[in-house]
């Protein structure tokens, strides 16, 4: 049993994460700087605070006594919140430095960081056909603006940790994390639970018309949270030191997205492209040459699946909300 710290486990991720680690019979600290009952999960059976980990006294008190940290906190969102919101995106960086600093001081041995996609440069990312983005890829840097480049400093602040302090770091770069008890609106969605919740209302409300972000061909992979969690807890204690992708390599089209939604929910709109729309790149997926190699895994729960888990607990909230 060891006494674990889950950074930002309010949220989508962490509050999987969290549970996962408590059912193995760890000691868990789980930390969000939103009041508890905006908690995607609350796991009783954890030790719940809610403090600010920007603040660099705040990391201290919630990394002590603790022996592992994973850093799931940051300000993040969809495409609509990235792409107006980057200097709250780089603030995030505040979060992984005091938690390194903690970490370093208190004796943590072993830290992971929840790096993503958008750290990987934008001109290997202007074509549909995307071939997979190699863990390579990201220099010579040219990351997502603002929330990427946080990625990308962080990412290279846990290695320095590692050279000159010797502390146990472990990264991995998520592509599109997509499951139940996430985030569905209010502006920080995803694709996945946006197309889910237009559709639903859709049905719900006898509307015929579907607004997608974009001409709907831009593509990208999606990964299901629980192949995310499993990926995490090999990476953290596989001997992999240097940021690795974990993500599927299934790629889609957000009009394929669209199709998957619909079929599930056995009801067709008529669809309106919206090209003022933050879009981002135009096509991404993931490269699992490396994890293949060094893991002899990688996230393979087919799309269609994960989608009919995810779009029955948008309909749950939905309803229970009207
Ligand atoms: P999320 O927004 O659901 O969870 C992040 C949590 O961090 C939130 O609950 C938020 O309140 C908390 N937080 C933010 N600032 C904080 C602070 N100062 N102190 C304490 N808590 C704070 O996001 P998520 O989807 O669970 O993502 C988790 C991590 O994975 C993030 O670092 C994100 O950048 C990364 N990531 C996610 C995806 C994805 O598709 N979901 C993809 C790539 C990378």
């Amino acid at each position: 049993m060891k006494r674990i710290l889950v950074a930002g486990g309010g949220g989508f991720i962490g509050g999987h994460f969290a549970r996962k680690l408590a059912d193995m019979g760890n000691h868990v600290r789980v930390v969000d700087k939103k009041p508890i009952t905006e908690w995607y999960q609350v796991h009783e059976d954890c030790d719940n605070l809610v403090l600010d980990l920007s603040s660099k006294e705040n990391c201290y008190t919630a990394a002590n006594g603790y022996n592992e940290i994973f850093n799931f906190a940051a300000d993040m969102g969809g495409m609509g919140f990235i792409e107006n919101n980057k200097a709250e995106c780089m603030l995030s960086v505040l979060i992984n430095t005091h938690l390194l600093m903690a970490a370093k001081d208190l004796g943590i041995t072993r830290f992971f960081y929840a790096s993503s996609a958008c750290v990987y440069n934008g001109d290997k990312q202007t074509d549909v056909d995307n071939p997979g983005l190699k863990e390579t890829d990201a220099y010579p840097a040219q990351s997502e603006d603002g929330y990427g480049w946080e990625k990308l400093f962080s990412e290279r602040m846990c290695r320095h940790f590692t050279e000159d302090f010797g502390l146990t770091t472990r990264v991995a770069r998520f592509h599109n994390v997509y499951g139940p008890f996430g985030t569905y609106d209010g502006g920080r969605e995803k694709a996945p639970a946006a197309m889910c919740r237009k559709v639903i209302d859709g049905k719900m409300n006898g509307k015929d018309e579907i607004i997608i972000w974009g001409d709907g061909l831009q593509t990208r992979s999606f990964m299901y949270i629980d192949e995310c969690v499993e990926g995490i807890m090999k990476i953290m204690y596989s001997d992999i030191e240097v940021p690795i992708n974990l993500g599927s390599e299934e790629m889609v089209s957000i009009n394929q997205l669209v199709d998957i939604v619909e079929e599930i929910a056995d009801y067709k709109m008529k669809r309106t492209y919206d090209l003022s729309a933050p879009k981002g790149v135009r096509g991404r997926n993931s490269d699992n040459t490396l994890i293949r190699e060094l893991l002899k895994w990688d996230p393979k729960y087919p799309l269609a699946d994960g989608m009919k888990k995810t779009y029955d607990w948008i309909k749950e909230q939905m309803i229970a909300k009207k």
